[in-house]
């Protein structure tokens, strides 16, 4: 058994006592992503991808790459799913807390500023072992998209 799939073994008793994948895969360490490949189904056929394959065996990363004519090239890691040093998840905490308290943004706005999702944000205190902000966690269920509408009422239009 290879040290991912010890992870995901331990990740998988952790949510079938009851505990989001979210958090499962924070508190073993692995990404979300590579949990969700090793649960739901197979990988993105790119060599090195772990994103879950969608389409034709390529994920949404890749099938975009394919649609836009290019060659099949490595998805640039984003913040959301790779597991992030202690530093940068301190760095966005840091960020989030200076929207909230110091530019006075509701946790809702100060999320959206970010370009994150409450999920991420709440992730990056999970990593620190810092408590969640009860506000924040009371906006994990607001879908990003909702929040956008709420601080830009343009955006709902296009
Ligand atoms: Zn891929």
């Amino acid at each position: 058994m290879t040290p991912t799939e010890q992870k995901v073994r331990k990740a998988r008793r952790l949510i079938a006592a009851g505990m989001t994948r979210q958090d499962a895969a924070t508190r073993v360490g692995v990404s979300r992503e590579t949990l969700r490949v090793y649960l739901d189904g197979a990988a993105c056929r790119f060599p090195g991808c772990t994103k879950l394959a969608r389409n034709r065996g390529l994920c949404s990363g890749h099938i975009q790459q394919e649609r836009r004519g290019e060659d099949l090239h490595p998805l640039s890691a984003t913040k959301a799913n790779t597991m992030i040093s202690i530093e940068d998840a301190e760095l966005d905490v840091h960020e989030f807390e200076f929207m909230r308290h110091i530019c006075g943004l509701s946790p809702v706005q100060a999320v959206v500023r970010l370009g994150m999702s409450p999920y991420v944000i709440i992730d990056r205190y999970h990593r620190l072992g810092r408590e969640v902000p009860v506000e924040l966690a009371a906006i994990r269920s607001v879908r990003l998209a909702t929040a956008r509408r709420m601080v830009d009422p343009m955006a709902a239009a296009s």
